[in-house]
């Protein structure tokens, strides 16, 4: 696009122009082509136009003898502006068929065409210089030299006009879809690399530019203009301030566009301001080529619409921002790692032998301690410091996010991302709220090549390592074991097959006998659940009591539980076994429920059955976790009328002072204790437990008592009552009933 300033149509320029000196090869031309069958009439259309110039160009002929050779002309160049067009060649009217080929055919529209004509009888009907937009139309007798130049003139300046006209219309086409597409660029930076190359395009021009932004600050002050777009050799500035450029046109005119937001148009480039709600936006691209005014209009245009792209970029922007960063800590969270980790998650098996990134995931120990203890705020601030120290740790090519309340992740390579070096930046305390405080982690790490999945795979399988680990070891690094991860699957698996199974009536209880050791009576029974999945296969409690209470499922199936062994009692009374007791193990998530207490006094109130006949085994270790509130709840229980016995004892770390607090009535002494009969010191240390018992007045039951020796020696020891396969395995309600029959 270049400036017309050539006004004039009279003769005169014509001459002025035509003492014009000789063409410049680089210059732009207006290109004439003739078609003639007469050879003399392609020379003398040459000669008179030699060295003229028209609307600010040379002019370059090009030559057709025949329309056949024309249209091979016009089919190779499609920049012709004028053709110069004999009607009468081969056949009368070849000139003409060849003009609705040049529309028609190959669809030349721009092209101006002058007819020529030896004879007026030659001349075409009207119609035809209308429908095929022809230019002018003359007899070669007229054509003198200032003719032909006038009717050149007039056919190029329409030209000219057309190429502008069709230029705006592909530059407005442009705009729209540039915003379009602009518009699905992930982030302003991608967004504004388009907007330069938009632009380049707009104005025909190689793309050299950059594009500079500030933010505007709350407070209506604005950080320093930033690169944060370049193309050609602006490429290296990208992420620096403007002020860094080097002294020059981009810089100065940038700098002035930004200070009076308004374009700036100079001889070798231009700054268009891309202002915007939140942010001032400068684009600066170098460029020779003249702006004219319907340029500034198209560029006025596009730079308006940009500016709403990018008030819309920066709000999907935000919104992303709240989709994939940590509000509190500024990190990347949960959905950003899981993007991260599948940029780098091994595509194939070819590329798991070689993929070496690791997912670290690091746990704060106690932290809900913390939190409950020292206060939201003092919890905010800790986790604040420990990511602070994260980012430190991992500032050099690993990834740091934040996953859940208190755990953070790290993605990296092996040689960045390793169990020493997880753990290290808290090896010493660190200074939280002005005060030193140790925090201690748990980790783990799983390479990804082992991960089975995606993203979200890993993550969870690192989450997996993390909360089985911590069960094992706290404070350390986790190592991924596949073993660790399919058993934790399984157990979820197993979880869904218990609910199942209770809902189904799979479980059932089995009941074993206690014996008065100085008597040989028998005083009561131990309900224990059993469970039979649909394959017939018996499953013992211990592979499915500790699921049922991580999921809570032991509230329900413990009360059921509860609710067979009261049945089952108050059938043994109606069977003559009147002053029997039933034992029942209460897991500690039974007891702390809120429900508890009501449960135990409906039960038995809905069977008549005197509750000082309901013993509620505790297991000792539990009960111990939290002394206090365990206390109250025992407190209650024992108001109801329930007797109490410490199971498991022996196998944890009793205090005496502890037992001496709990409203107990009995000791369960466990069978790998009473196994350990068979050595001297065990011997002592069943000693030992049954005469601090006597000495807090409580009653002894040993479990598991399996041989006649183990029985001897209890009995020696004046230890009141067992249990165990000695006497009797545990048996189902009707099994039992009729064992107890025979043993009558
Ligand atoms: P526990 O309370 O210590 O139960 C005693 C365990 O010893 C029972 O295992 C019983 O079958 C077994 N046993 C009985 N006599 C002998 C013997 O002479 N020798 C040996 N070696 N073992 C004997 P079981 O039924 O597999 O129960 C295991 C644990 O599961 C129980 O330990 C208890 O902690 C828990 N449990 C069982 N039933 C329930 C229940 O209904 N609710 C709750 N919360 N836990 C239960
Ligand atoms: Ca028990
Ligand atoms: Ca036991």
């Amino acid at each position: 696009m270049s400036k017309d300033d050539s006004d004039g149509d009279d003769l005169m320029d014509f001459v002025e122009e035509a003492t014009g000196g000789s063409v410049d090869p680089d210059r732009a031309v207006w290109r004439v082509l003739i078609i003639d069958d007469e050879k003399d009439v392609h020379s003398a259309t040459t000669f008179a136009l030699r060295n003229t110039e028209v609307v600010g160009r040379p002019l370059e002929f090009m030559h057709a003898n025949s329309a056949r050779e024309a249209r091979e002309v016009l089919s190779k160049h499609k920049d012709i502006a004028v053709i110069l067009l004999d009607v009468v060649m081969e056949t009368p009217n070849a000139g003409l068929d060849l003009v609705a080929v040049i529309r028609d055919e190959l669809k030349i529209r721009d092209t101006r065409i002058i007819l020529r004509t030896g004879q007026p009888n030659q001349a075409p009907e009207i119609e035809v210089i209308r429908d095929y937009d022809i230019n002018d139309y003359k007899l070669k007798s007229e054509l003198t030299q200032a003719r032909l130049f006038a009717s050149l003139t007039t056919a190029i300046r329409s030209y000219k006009q057309i190429q502008t006209i069709e230029a705006g219309k592909r530059s407005l086409n442009m705009i729209v879809s540039s915003c379009a597409q602009l518009l699905t660029q992930k982030g302003i930076n991608d967004f504004a690399q388009g907007v330069i190359l938009h632009l380049s395009g707009l104005l025909s021009i190689t793309p050299e530019g950059l594009i500079c932004v500030s933010r505007k600050g709350r407070e209506g002050d604005q950080d320093d203009p930033r690169i944060i777009a370049a193309a050609g050799h602006y490429v290296e500035l990208i992420d620096q301030p403007v002020t860094d450029l080097i002294e020059g046109e981009a810089k100065r005119v940038l700098l002035e566009c930004l200070k009076i937001k308004h374009h700036v148009y100079r001889p070798h480039g231009i700054a268009l301001y891309l202002g915007g709600q939140e942010r001032d936006m400068a684009c600066y691209v170098s460029s020779n080529a003249e702006i004219n005014e319907i340029d500034e209009q198209l560029l006025e245009l596009f730079c308006s619409n940009i500016s709403i792209c990018a008030d819309n970029l920066d709000r999907v922007d935000r919104l992303s921002d709240y989709a994939y960063k940590d509000v509190l800590l500024n990190l990347p969270n949960r959905n950003a790692l899981l993007d991260e980790i599948d940029k780098f998650m091994p595509k194939s098996t070819s590329e798991r032998g070689s993929n070496d990134f690791v997912l670290g995931m690091l746990d704060i120990d106690g932290f809900s301690e913390i939190n409950a203890s020292l206060g939201q705020d003092y919890g905010d601030e800790t986790l604040k410091v420990v990511s602070k120290k994260l980012e430190q740790q991992f500032s050099d090519g690993a990834y740091v996010a934040r996953v859940a309340n208190d755990t953070f992740a790290v993605l990296g390579e092996s040689n960045k991302v390793n169990a020493e070096l997880l753990l290290e930046p808290f090896k010493y305390p660190l200074i939280i709220a002005q005060e030193e405080q140790t925090i201690s982690f748990t980790a783990s790490l799983v390479p990804l090549c082992d991960v089975d999945g995606g993203g979200s795979e890993a993550i969870k399988d690192a989450m997996t390592v993390l909360k089985m680990g911590k069960e094992k070891q706290r404070g350390v690094v986790h190592s991924y074991d596949p073993a660790m991860v399919n058993e934790a699957i399984g157990r979820l698996d197993m979880l869904h097959q218990l609910r199942q199974a209770y809902e189904h009536n799979q479980l059932f209880v089995v009941y074993q006998p206690k014996f008065n050791l100085q008597d040989n009576r028998i005083t009561g029974f131990e309900a224990l659940v059993r469970w039979r999945d649909s394959k017939g296969q018996l499953i013992l409690p211990e592979n499915f009591i500790p699921l049922a209470e991580k999921s809570g499922l032991i509230v329900k199936v413990g009360s059921w539980i509860l609710k067979q062994a009261v049945a089952t009692l108050s059938e043994l009374h109606n069977r003559g076994w009147s002053d029997c007791h039933m034992s029942v193990n209460i897991s500690v998530v039974q007891l702390i429920n809120p429900g508890m207490i009501d449960m135990l006094s409906k039960i038995t109130d809905d069977f008549g059955i005197d509750p000082k006949f309901i013993d509620l085994e505790v297991t000792e270790s539990l009960a111990v976790k939290d002394l206090n509130a365990s206390l109250v709840l025992f407190e209650k229980i024992k108001a109801l009328g329930f007797t109490l016995s410490l199971d498991d004892f022996g196998t944890g770390f009793s205090s005496i002072n502890h037992i001496q607090k709990m409203p107990i009535d009995r000791l369960k002494l466990d069978k790998t204790v009473i196994q350990g009969a068979s050595s001297p010191d065990g011997k002592d240390i069943i000693k030992m437990i049954i005469e601090m018992a006597e000495h807090l007045n409580l009653e002894v039951v040993a479990e598991g008592v399996e041989n006649g020796d183990q029985v001897e020696f209890l009995r020696s020891l004046r230890c009141s009552l067992a249990q165990g396969f000695h006497w009797a395995n545990p048996l189902d309600a009707h099994a039992l009933y009729q064992w107890l029959e025979e043993y009558k």
